[in-house]
């Protein structure tokens, strides 16, 4: 079975959960997760492959050492924008 996956979706979400288990001031509520890979997310570019469910983390582990400095510089970013105007105040 084929699936299409954004490998920079992947990437990021694993990279914020990394960020998040390590530095424990950060809120780590969904709101604030979903926020933080959004904006990342709307700065990197999309990184679209057709695999199937076996060759998945392949395709992330070749990809991950190419992106891993542009994933967490705009990881950082994010972390300012949402720190800064966090949504979980609303819900
Ligand atoms: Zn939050």
């Amino acid at each position: 079975m084929f699936r299409l996956i954004n490998v920079m979706e992947i990437m990021v979400n694993e990279t914020v959960d990394e960020i998040l288990r390590v530095n424990k001031d950060i809120c780590s509520c969904s709101r604030c997760r979903l926020d933080l890979a959004a904006v990342a997310l709307n700065n990197l570019p999309a990184n679209y492959v057709v695999t199937t469910e076996g060759e998945v983390i392949k395709r992330i582990n070749a990809l991950k050492q190419q992106f891993k400095v542009d994933i967490i510089c705009a990881l950082t970013e994010a972390l300012t924008v949402v720190s800064k105007h966090p949504h979980h105040t609303y819900l």
